[in-house]
């Protein structure tokens, strides 16, 4: 990839750190304890991983955020993520380039209309917010999460939630390192968006249940992120290199992957879907083509 020129976003916020009193413990720390307790967010729109977003019990979020949270933990948190170190400033304006990408990509799709439709038309696209935290962090209306859930969409407020922290991890616990695997990880949550712009993340599906219906949302979601991949590889020089960074990303957070060994708990689908559809997006550039829902057997997604 190559970012260098292209336009930084403005719809970006750079919270600091410790907001949301998630404060005080190191992100890999973080995530190997959410991962042991076995958390599970009751709405997992979002979350990149399986782990889903935080909307705990009262009594387990108090729990978590009273072991976990670092005394003086404000809502906003204090100082810059982007100025913290010089690997965050480089991933924040990373960031600010894909997010760009992105907003240029999906304008004009919803321009054209070239998008799968369920009931009502979206009308203009509308631009997410990209929020920088690190450890903790409040949302407009998904509660307080910690850096451990991963990146995640709120739909309430419509703004992507990332610590860049969660790169280290993908570098050296998922294995899944480089600058394209990034930009696939803010592309699958502004796919999130578009989502919530279309309405395909309020679908329910007869027969299915709640894990099964994520499946087909998290899907989509990574087939959207590949449209993007598609239509932006000209303009920030995207290679077969990358594509693959992308598919090791994609291969490294499928729920068989990630150890979930019974598939009622599958909430993102196997390694083998989330590369499918990934490439059928980033091959074929085409929306309509991510149309998960039209699947009619959960089996053959
Ligand atoms: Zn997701």
């Amino acid at each position: 990839m190559d970012i260098g020129g292209r336009r930084r976003s403005e719809h970006f916020e750079d919270r600091g750190q410790g907001g949301g009193g998630g404060g005080g413990l190191p992100l890999h720390l973080l995530f190997g304890v959410v991962q042991m307790l076995g958390v599970k967010g009751v709405a997992v729109i979002g979350a990149l991983l399986g782990v889903g977003y935080l909307v705990l019990p009262a009594g387990l979020k108090a729990q978590l955020f009273g072991a976990l949270g670092g005394p003086g933990a404000g809502p906003q948190g204090s100082g810059s993520v982007c100025a913290a170190s010089a690997e965050n400033g480089k991933a924040c304006d990373f960031s600010r380039v894909v997010l760009a990408s992105t907003e240029d990509v999906w304008k004009d799709k919803f321009q054209s209309a070239s998008l799968p439709e369920y009931g009502s038309a979206p009308g203009p696209y509308q631009n997410p917010t990209l929020v920088v935290f690190a450890d903790g962090v409040s949302t407009g209306g998904c509660g307080n999460a910690t850096s451990a859930v991963g990146p995640f969409y709120c739909p309430r407020d419509k703004k992507l939630y990332i610590d860049p922290g969660f790169y280290g991890v993908m570098e050296q616990k998922l294995k899944a390192p480089g600058d394209f695997a990034q930009a696939y990880v803010i592309a699958h949550e502004v796919g999130h968006h578009v989502q919530n712009l279309i309405g395909s993340t309020r679908l329910k599906v007869r027969g299915e249940s709640e894990n099964q219906v994520s499946v087909r949302v998290e899907l989509q979601a990574d087939c959207l992120a590949g449209v993007w991949g598609h239509t932006a590889r000209a303009s920030l020089s995207i290679t077969e290199e990358d594509l693959k960074e992308a598919l090791t990303a994609a291969h490294a957070i499928g729920d068989d992957a990630l150890g979930h060994s019974n598939q009622d708990d599958y909430t993102h689908g196997t390694s083998t879907q989330r590369i499918r559809w990934f490439r059928r997006g980033f091959e074929g550039g085409d929306p309509k083509q991510c149309d998960t829902f039209a699947v009619t057997k959960y089996a053959e997604l």
